[in-house]
């Protein structure tokens, strides 16, 4: 079994630094080899959205690999379906941060691929990923309405291009999760838990948490996320199916967990248990193989419309060239009775259109 090494407070930056030496990371770059970092940028958010790690997390890395002597150091990142990597990036303050350590950047969406062999057959990789002599995962730990928590696993998905990512909802998400990490398994995970938002993935509701924590074993963690959350494991089921193909292991022993410092007096570190919200609200929805571009934009124009999914709305791209009474939410419902164009439409569009019919 692993360590995770935990710490409290609030700057991304200080808490990277001293995770990174206690853990002594600097032993698990091959020799020769670069270090490629991999944030979670899944859209244009401030991470005190409570979507996106936070940009002090990103300069801890490269600030204790420089000192250790790593000098071939890069940050990669292909944002969701629909939004720009770039854009992302500087709004997240990344570019600040890359211009500060002459680090370069990669846009993932631009990168080229190779296909390997995984778990479940086939799949499309950006070659970046493939190439990382040590690949740095950083997620952040939060919600999701399709996987119900995302963090260290379904952070990689972020290393697919955009038409792997849909076929990954085409295929269900959570086996081609599972069977990506396995296949990727990076050895160094920094998890950015100071303000996730624990039910939308793209942010908008920052629960504080005040927290980061460090390991080598993304299955292993993920567990751990869902024990904070309050999720049973089985509720996430890529966890489980990763671990059965091999990308690490779900036990974790009380002794494994070494915390660095103590929470200070009055600071918020409990986590609440995720609402449920966008299960709730799209439960009537007619889904198939939606992306999560696409299923956060009906999500979030539902929550800010204060309004209920009915069977009669339709996203998804099992939905692709059929016809239906309804409306259709995406181009791949474009068969329904109305539809909200966009690959993927925009959370202002689907509301509109929600409202008008309503
Ligand atoms: S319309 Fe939506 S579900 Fe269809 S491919 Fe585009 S983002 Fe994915």
């Amino acid at each position: 079994m692993s360590k995770i090494y935990q710490v409290y407070g609030q700057s991304a930056h200080e808490m990277t630094l001293q995770l990174l030496e206690t853990a002594q990371a600097v032993r698990l770059v091959p020799s020769q080899g670069n270090v490629v970092l991999k944030p979670n940028l899944v859209i244009a958010g401030t991470p005190e959205s409570g979507a996106t790690t936070h940009p002090g997390v990103l300069s801890g890395c490269i600030e204790y690999f420089q000192s250790h002597g790593v000098q071939q150091i890069s940050v990669m990142e292909g944002s969701w379906i629909g939004d720009n990597t770039m854009r992302a990036m500087q709004v997240a303050g990344y570019d600040q941060v890359c211009r500060k350590y002459n680090v370069p950047f990669f846009d993932l969406k631009k990168d080229k691929t190779r296909t390997v062999e995984t778990a479940i057959g086939k799949m499309d990789i950006c070659q970046s990923a493939l190439d990382a002599g040590l690949l740095v995962d950083l997620p952040v730990l939060k919600g999701h309405g399709q996987t119900i928590m995302t963090c260290a696993l379904k952070n990689l998905k972020g290393c697919l291009p955009d038409r792997e990512k849909r076929h990954f909802h085409a295929m269900g998400l959570h086996r081609p999760i599972a069977a990506l990490g396995a296949y990727l398994k990076p050895r160094l995970i920094v998890v950015d838990s100071i303000c996730g938002d624990l039910d939308f993935e793209e942010g908008g509701n920052p629960v504080t948490m005040n927290r980061m924590y460090l390991g080598t074993d993304a299955v292993q963690l993920d567990a751990y996320g869902c024990q904070l959350m309050g999720i049973d494991l089985e509720a996430v089921p890529y966890i489980f199916l990763c671990e059965q193909f091999g990308g690490g292991s779900t036990a974790m022993d009380p002794s494994d967990l070494v915390e660095l410092n103590h929470p200070e007096a009055g600071m918020e570190t409990k986590f609440r248990k995720p609402a449920g919200i966008v299960g709730r609200i799209t439960r009537n929805v007619q889904a198939d193989s939606a992306c999560s571009a696409c299923f956060a934009a009906l999500a979030r124009a539902l929550y800010v419309g204060n309004m209920q999914g009915t069977s009669d709305m339709h996203i998804g791209q099992g939905w692709r060239g059929k016809s239906f009474e309804g409306i259709g939410i995406g181009n791949c419902c474009s068969g329904g009775t109305s539809c909200v164009h966009g690959c993927p439409p925009t959370a202002d569009a689907v509301l509109e259109a929600l409202t008008k019919q309503a």
